[in-house]
């Protein structure tokens, strides 16, 4: 079975591809534009709505369920996480 986006988001945390959400600075809403989810890989289809993470000087887009994810993850040590953000064109 292929893996939820949850799933993979959850991957992504745990192998620290992607920062923690403290380190977000602002967060806005919209729709998608065809970019990838920084959270589980998929395209955000046009028909999506997406939240967009600016996280330092890059912006993370995320499904409105990855971002929930997202920000609702904690490492289970407690302890906070470094990731090194990139975006996707
Ligand atoms: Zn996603």
């Amino acid at each position: 079975m292929p893996k939820t986006r949850i799933a993979r988001t959850i991957d992504k945390l745990r192998t620290r591809e992607l920062p923690t959400p403290v380190e977000v600075k602002r967060t806005f809403i919209g729709g998608g534009i065809g970019c990838g989810c920084s959270g589980c890989g998929e395209v955000i289809g046009g028909s999506e709505r997406a939240y967009y993470c600016r996280v330092g000087d890059v912006v993370l887009p995320f499904h409105v369920v990855c971002h929930e994810t997202w920000i609702r993850w904690r490492p289970a040590n407690g302890s906070p996480l470094v990731g090194e953000a990139s975006l996707e064109s």
